[in-house]
């Protein structure tokens, strides 16, 4: 079957709008406050905004006010979103409300839709997802997820300790992910990547306001610039009534890959708009900085540089639209994004790291947000399963695969 990359002119459309909106209006903000914002009232401004331009939720179907795109055609939107640190959060696509809505419209009922969905694609809330806990508990390894939930009159009672949840501060509600069975589920990989077959946990929809679920601290991180910033969370006899159960009892490891997978796939799109944002920041200092009798970027070492960046910026982008592809046919896409989300992570960091050395101290100043943008993008190597985990796994199905064939 060919692979069909191209966006149709709709799609084009759509990223071009969005790449003005970026740059005529998030930027300025954006450069404000040096990339990183706290306050409800400029993010409903960013929204408002992109709302007003035609560019906001592109993901979501249009009954819930987006444009509905497949995975490849958010490839597109979503790295001329992510040109800004605050594009996705502009346009609601950020982690991890993204993805929670992505698996909400695929998993959840159509009453938990219209309470959960609609107004998080709305940007009226904001959400959480809740999988990683302190040691011993899931982390690169879900199967050793601790937190437990038990039946309970009418319900469930969830007991155990998250953390690292992006955004739960302030959240309307948090997708928690709760050991409900003792059949241990078998590994085979990166974050998620869970036996599908493998029972023994379920997600819960837990509304802030429930008085078992308590936020313990924010936690002091590298990174500063996802909405809400990263929090522990304790559910502490936190009942739930049977209609928080998204999706079928036990079948949590199965709709972890309906997030994971893609969610993976979004990360890398937006930190790929990063990636290319830093190589314009250096491309245009390397053609005016004037160094040694010539212009920065008629030395060879800083044109390599700059060509390895763009090699790097090429293979991410032809990675990222090829496990989309993928996932689009209806794939589990499980080699594919772990391919594309190993090489991205790392060669978004070299990009951004090969640009903040060509621009020498300015890159380290505040007053380009290069170094704002290395902080960002150095946990992306670990979160959405780190690149050793992710390693293992592509390892794992070639041996698998040769296996097979003997
Ligand atoms: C900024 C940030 C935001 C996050 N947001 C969320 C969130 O919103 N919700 C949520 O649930 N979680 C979130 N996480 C948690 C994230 O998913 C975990 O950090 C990740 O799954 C790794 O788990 P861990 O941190 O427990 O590391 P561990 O599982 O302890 O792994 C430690 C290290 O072991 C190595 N390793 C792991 N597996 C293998 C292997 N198979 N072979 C060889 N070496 C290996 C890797 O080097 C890895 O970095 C976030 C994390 C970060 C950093």
């Amino acid at each position: 079957m060919a692979v069909e990359l191209a966006p149709g002119p709709q799609v084009a459309e759509l990223a071009s709008r969005t790449a003005e909106f970026v740059r005529e209006i998030v930027i300025p903000i954006e450069v404000e406050h040096g990339g990183v914002v706290r306050d409800e009232a400029v993010r409903l401004e960013l929204q408002d905004a992109a709302k007003a331009a035609g560019v906001f939720a592109p993901h979501v179907g249009a009954e819930f006010g987006g444009h509905g795109l497949d995975m490849r055609s958010r490839a597109v939107v979503f790295e001329e979103a992510g040109y800004s640190l605050l594009g996705p959060l502009a346009l609601n696509i950020a982690a991890p409300d993204e993805g929670n809505m992505h698996m909400l419209e695929i998993i959840a009922t159509d009453r938990q839709k219209e309470r959960y969905l609609r107004p998080l694609a709305a940007g009226a809330v904001r959400s959480c997802f809740a999988m990683t806990e302190p040691a011993p508990g899931a982390g690169s390894d879900p199967a050793a997820l601790k937190t437990r939930a038990v039946r309970a009159e009418g319900g469930w009672r969830i007991d155990g300790r998250k953390w690292f949840i992006t955004g739960a501060d302030g959240a309307g509600f948090a997708i928690c992910m709760a050991r409900t069975s003792d059949q241990a589920a078998v590994s085979t990989g990166a974050a998620g990547s869970v036996s599908t077959g493998a029972a023994g946990a379920t997600m819960f929809l837990v509304d802030a306001d429930n008085p078992g679920m308590k936020i313990v601290r924010h936690i002091d991180t590298l990174d500063e610039s996802l909405y809400g910033g990263h929090l522990e969370v304790a559910f502490e006899e936190c009942f739930v009534s049977d209609d928080a159960v998204l999706g079928e009892v036990d079948g949590g490891f199965r709709y972890a890959q309906v997030r994971l997978g893609p969610a993976r796939m979004t990360h890398c799109m937006r930190w790929l708009g990063i990636a290319r944002r830093a190589q314009d920041i250096a491309v245009a200092r390397a053609a005016e900085r004037e160094l040694f009798g010539s212009r920065l970027g008629e030395l060879g070492m800083v044109q390599q540089m700059i060509a390895d960046n763009e090699i790097d910026i090429a293979a991410s982008r032809g990675l990222i639209r090829q496990a989309c592809w993928e996932l689009d046919q209806g794939r589990s896409a499980g080699q594919a994004t772990s391919i594309a989300k190993t090489f991205c992570a790392e060669a978004i960091w070299r990009v951004v790291d090969r640009s903040l050395q060509i621009c020498g101290s300015l890159g380290v100043s505040g007053d380009v947000l290069l170094s704002r943008f290395l902080r960002e993008v150095r946990p992306f190597r670990i979160y959405d399963g780190p690149s050793e985990a992710h390693r293992w796994s592509i390892a794992r199905r070639v041996l698998r695969h040769h296996d097979g064939q003997r």
